[in-house]
């Protein structure tokens, strides 16, 4: 298939948004929308799959748990954009093609980058080998087969940051009869203020889990963990979550990136090497006036959305706008049943509120559940996805209102 006939009408501006996760459907939902009705624009998403992944819910999967079908095409329908399943090989930033697995060539106009990130196995030897990951669906079915084959045993979470302690507990309460074990540097819920932090620690003492902090993992064995102090843990499946990293495509094509290998972008979220990019969710490296934003969906979305408006802005002949995101809350839940929700300041850091027990586990599940009702409201109001807390001074640059 030729070029031409990937991308529509010779004349039309072709906007290609790679990654249909929770960043990249807020962005192509918000363009779409804005742009409907436009010969001269053309929308095309690129995904490896064709079910949305709720990647907030991949410790859900990985203890055996059916989530929604959540269809992306299905839901682009109706709003313009195209859908293309595959697997993105390359991007050539030169000649403004992206190229996909079974060889097709998609030529750009713009480009919006959304491809995420993975877990990071490659810091210790025999992690990417022996340990299980939530980097995908595929990747925490594969853990839930494992547990549910297990009678009895020891299950080790490596990495001791909020996805290592939301499934150190999922597996504890899924899987009462398996004892768990969750290693890390730090104590669970370090960022978190004391009160919140105590409510993690003994929620997890509650199910059962054994809590090593300070315990640095070296290696990954076939049926062992190795602690620096030379500690050895034996295990009968290893769940690594220590830390992500993101797709080498964007440092091959030659996009400055970060020493994590994240776009870097403007402040209006266009890579600052290659204009016509935009970068978005965990796969930029996003500057705010409190440091660059780490990953997570409460920030991802509304760098979707930011990065729509500035194309239907630059497409108008207008100027983009600079973006401004705080935080505003941190939602960890502890198993289906617990929960807490720390309150933050636009910088991450936490306040002294905080939701506990029933009151979090609603709050925590309306929040995991809403990016899917958002993308289907932006569609017919596409205002409605525009709302965020912009962060006040934290991210006021100066001389700004
Ligand atoms: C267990 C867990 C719990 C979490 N809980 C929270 C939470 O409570 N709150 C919060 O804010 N954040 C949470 N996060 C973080 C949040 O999920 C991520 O920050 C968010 O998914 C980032 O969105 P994204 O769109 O940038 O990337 P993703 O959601 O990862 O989407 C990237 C998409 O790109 C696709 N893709 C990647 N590479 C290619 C390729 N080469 N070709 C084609 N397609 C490709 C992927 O398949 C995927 O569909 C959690 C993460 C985990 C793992």
């Amino acid at each position: 298939m030729s070029a031409q006939q990937e991308t529509g009408t010779a004349t039309a501006h072709r906007v290609v948004i790679l990654g249909a996760g929770y960043a990249g459907m807020a962005a192509a939902v918000q363009l779409a929308a804005r742009v409907k009705g436009c010969e001269e624009v053309r929308v095309t998403v690129v995904n490896a799959q064709e079910r949305f992944t709720e990647r907030m819910r991949l410790h859900m999967t990985a203890t055996g748990q059916p989530l929604a079908e959540l269809s992306v095409p299905e839901l682009l329908e109706g709003t313009g954009a195209r859908f293309v399943r595959g697997w993105v090989t390359a991007v050539d930033a030169d000649a403004k093609t992206v190229r996909i697995d079974d060889d097709r060539v998609l030529p750009y106009d713009t480009l919006v980058y959304g491809l995420g990130g993975v877990t990071d196995t490659s810091a210790v030897p025999g992690a990417e080998d022996h340990a299980y990951t939530l980097s995908s669906a595929q990747d925490a079915e594969l853990l839930a087969d494992r547990l549910a084959g297990l009678r009895s045993g020891t299950v080790v979470v490596a990495g001791s940051g909020l996805t290592g302690v939301e499934s150190a507990a999922e597996i504890a309460e899924r899987h009462p009869r398996l004892s768990v074990v969750l290693l890390g540097g730090q104590e669970p819920g370090a960022a978190m203020n004391p009160k919140a932090r105590a409510y993690v620690q003994a929620a997890l003492d509650r199910l059962g889990v054994r809590v090593r902090a300070g315990a640095e993992v070296v290696k990954v064995l076939p049926g062992a963990v190795e602690l620096a102090d030379g500690e050895s843990i034996e295990t009968d499946a290893v769940l690594w979550t220590g830390g992500t990293r993101v797709s080498p495509l964007a440092a091959a094509a030659g996009l400055a990136v970060d020493e994590r290998g994240r776009v870097v972008t403007d402040a209006a979220l266009r890579s600052v090497s290659h204009p016509e990019v935009y970068a978005i969710g965990d796969a930029a490296a996003i500057r705010q006036g409190y440091g660059v934003m780490h990953g997570t969906c409460q920030g991802g979305m509304p760098t979707g959305v930011h990065a729509a408006l500035s194309i239907d802005r630059m497409l108008r002949g207008r100027q983009p706008k600079p973006f401004r995101f705080g935080y505003y809350h941190t939602p960890v839940s502890l198993g289906r049943g617990d929960a807490v929700v720390q309150f933050t300041r636009p910088d991450d850091s936490p306040r002294r509120f905080c939701l506990v027990g029933r009151m979090a586990v609603r709050y925590k599940e309306t929040v995991t559940a809403s990016p899917w009702p958002t993308y289907g409201r932006m569609k017919k109001m596409p205002a409605s996805g525009a709302f965020w807390p912009r962060g006040g001074r934290f991210t006021r640059a100066r001389g700004t209102k």
